[in-house]
């Protein structure tokens, strides 16, 4: 039995290592790699992907999954070879019930389509990608019909990144969580904005990363297994549990972009170095839910990073490294600034209030559009509707309206949205389980201490990699379900005092 738990996982570690592989490629293009490198490039990562698709895909992984199911009923659940058996078979799967022809189609597809999306944006020009996308709708709901015996068609593309949720679980949270974001919304809106104009002095490049780089440091993040480099949008990346690379974007204009994201990807980070070492090369390594990832990016760059507590210890370091632009700011007036809500078209610039009503737009016009009810041509028009009715604003054209996003020009549609706002939720009810633990967390945030926060964090879900489905990571953490309260106290914890609402 063990040769073949052995077996199992020598394959497994060459299917990961070539997606490693795969990754380091990636990540070169996305921050060194001349514009000469693109066609050689885009054939390197094909050929690496499609092996690695045929390892992971190999019916011999099946047969050796089947030999082992005695070894796995024998075990505990929580036992890691079990979670290995269990979870590979799940993936197992989840891959050789799509045909190989179908996902070569579906991928020809994306590529063509975000190369016209490219144009498209620009241009202001839906029409130009429509078709397009009325054929990715099409090749979605194909997808999804590989997997008979759903509840509702979009399930199986929520599985793809987080598994477990159910539409119907989603649609119940977000209704709940709409119900009582949109009074606290309105509140805020209807006092005049903060005033930012703090953040939109000069800030040379070399300080702002001196800073961020001391900040993240100290939340834990380690740069001997990990480094940080600069992107047109950050992103995460991981070749192995030693070895997590962040990348973040400056504009010298704007001091909270590069600040703010470089936080947002080390909480990323943080989950991946988290990771108990043994799980290396297999499928229990990296975040188990795009939901769950997100709750630890939105935990340190919002409950953390925009804290009162955070800018007690760190502003008069910040205004020290800045004083010809921060001199005359106050940490009140910082503090303010930095938390400034007032509803945008973006939704990546949007701030952490209005950011969900972002994102329930998009899940809501993913499950009409997969259900028959809304048709690709009307999207335009349904979006720009919507978005006055949530966010007051209407957005003067489709470039910063149904087109902003890559999600479904780049992908599919289903399942590319959720995990934000289960995040920012999921972020909250982490945290206040953390504080229940350890109540004195924030005062020693107010010292820029964040060893017990990161402990907690790393003890309680970093070290158990993808080993715990989503829902049953929640349930052994919190002691119940995914809960909208702890995030809505949160903010009107936050904001109440803020505003004076
Ligand atoms: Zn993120």
């Amino acid at each position: 039995m063990n040769t073949k738990l052995d077996e199992l996982k020598t394959r497994l570690r060459e299917a990961s290592d070539l997606g490693a592989a795969a990754a380091v490629l990636n990540w070169d293009q996305s921050t060194y790699m001349p514009a000469g490198g693109a066609a050689a490039r885009a054939r390197q990562a094909a050929i690496l992907g499609r092996l690695a698709h045929e390892k992971l895909t190999d019916p011999a992984i099946g047969r050796l999954l089947d030999d082992l199911r005695p070894l796995e009923e024998s075990l505990p659940y929580d036992d890691d070879d079990a979670s290995l058996i269990r979870v590979t078979r799940r993936q197992y799967e989840r891959r050789t019930k799509v045909p190989a022809a179908f996902m070569g189609a579906l991928f020809n597809h994306t590529a063509e389509t975000y190369s016209v999306w490219t144009k498209a944006r620009p241009e202001n020009n839906f029409a130009l990608v429509q078709p397009y996308l009325e054929k990715t709708l099409d090749f979605s709901r194909r997808l999804a019909d590989f997997f008979p015996g759903y509840e509702h068609i979009a399930d199986p593309l929520i599985d793809f990144s987080d598994y477990g949720m159910k539409a119907s679980t989603v649609h119940a949270v977000f209704a709940d969580l709409r119900e009582q974001l949109i009074p606290i919304v309105h509140a805020i809106t209807a006092q005049p904005p903060a005033d930012d104009a703090c953040l939109h002095r000069t800030y040379p490049q070399a300080q702002q990363a001196a800073f961020f780089n001391k900040v993240i440091r100290a939340f834990g993040f380690d740069f001997e297994r990990g480094r940080c480099d600069v992107s047109p949008h950050p992103f995460t990346t991981s070749f192995s549990i030693g070895d997590v690379r962040i990348t973040v974007r400056y504009k010298e204009n704007d001091l909270g972009d590069a600040l703010f994201s470089a936080m947002h990807e080390a909480g990323h980070a943080l989950y991946e170095q988290g990771c108990n070492p043994a799980y290396e090369a297999t499928p229990l390594a990296g975040g188990t839910s795009s939901g769950v990832h997100e709750s630890q990016s939105r935990l340190w760059e919002n409950i953390v990073g925009r804290s009162r507590s955070f800018w007690t210890h760190y502003y008069p370091q910040l205004q020290a490294l800045f004083p010809a632009q921060l001199g005359d700011v106050s940490a009140e007036t910082f503090y303010r600034a930095i938390n400034k809500v007032q509803p945008s078209l973006i939704r990546v610039d949007a701030d952490e209030v209005t950011y969900n009503l972002h994102v329930m737009l998009r899940f809501d016009f993913e499950l009409a559009l997969l259900e028959g009810n809304l048709a690709v041509r009307d999207l335009p028009e349904a979006w720009r509707e919507r978005f006055k009715a949530d966010l007051g604003i209407t957005p003067p054209d489709d470039r910063d309206g149904v087109l902003q996003d890559v999600h479904w020009y780049g992908g599919l549609i289903g399942g590319a949205f959720q995990g934000y706002t289960l995040g920012n939720i999921l972020g909250a009810q982490f945290y206040q389980c953390a504080l229940a633990a350890h109540p004195e967390i924030p005062a020693e945030i107010a010292q820029g201490k964040f060893d017990t926060l990161h402990k907690w964090l790393k003890d309680n879900i970093y070290v158990h990699g993808s080993k715990y489905t989503a829902p049953e990571l929640i349930e052994r953490v919190t002691g119940g379900p995914l809960r909208v309260a702890p995030y809505i106290a949160y903010l009107h914890s936050k904001y109440d005092e803020l505003y004076a609402l």
